[in-house]
């Protein structure tokens, strides 16, 4: 099955990547993780993304789209993916929907964790991530690029939501509750959209 997985920072996508793509056996691709490991790598991707990511910007398409494009064309990714944090842009969700022509495939479902943004606010900045065994805020959790970060998220991302909505794709999730309840909904919002364990 390929899926992508849309919503606003802190509305808690990267847990739920990595539990719906374990249930779906699919490979979660995280296109943060994927920049975050080429920063402490320090990459020339990495380079190029820093400045992009510490001031709660998107890095432009052509760093993020051809870097998508690779990890999509690997193996694993050949029976299905769990996309998080990709599309962020109109622009990206065309350049995918290209991308996966090209490989004859298409999209199964997009979901679309929603949370209110008082709520994202209060998540984001009590957020905390282990590095060396300590407890450390990420640059970009910071209150004032939290707030930047959900304006390019309303104004550049969020537009998507009615991309996939026109397509037939888009199934929206309440993301408020326990981890396992939101699990739960997608798991349903999936089942929903078609089988969730053919791909
Ligand atoms: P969150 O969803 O919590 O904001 P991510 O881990 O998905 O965080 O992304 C962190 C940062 O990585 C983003 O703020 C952005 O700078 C960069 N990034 C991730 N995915 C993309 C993308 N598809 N396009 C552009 N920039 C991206």
């Amino acid at each position: 099955m390929r899926v992508v997985l849309l919503g606003p920072p802190g509305a808690g996508k990267g847990t739920q990547a990595q539990i719906i793509a374990g249930r779906l056996e699919v490979p979660a691709i995280s296109t943060g993780d994927i920049f975050r490991a080429n920063v402490s790598g320090r990459t020339d991707l990495g380079k190029q993304a820093k400045s992009y990511m510490d001031a709660g910007d998107l890095v432009p398409d052509e760093i993020t789209v051809a870097m998508v494009k690779d990890r999509l064309a690997e193996d694993d990714a050949k029976a299905g993916f769990l996309l998080d944090g990709f599309p962020r842009t109109i622009a990206q969700g065309e350049q995918l929907r290209g991308s996966l022509e090209d490989l004859g495939q298409h999209l199964d479902c997009v979901l679309e964790l929603v949370v209110e943004e008082e709520e994202l606010v209060r998540r984001l900045s009590g957020r905390r991530m282990l590095v060396d065994g300590e407890w450390v805020q990420r640059d970009d959790d910071k209150p004032e690029t939290v707030r930047h970060r959900l304006e390019v998220y309303r104004e550049q991302t969020a537009p998507l939501s009615g991309f996939y909505e026109s397509e037939g794709l888009l199934a929206q999730v309440d993301a408020i509750g326990s981890i396992e309840e939101v699990t739960a909904r997608a798991m349903a919002a999936l089942e929903r959209s078609g089988q969730p364990n053919d791909s």
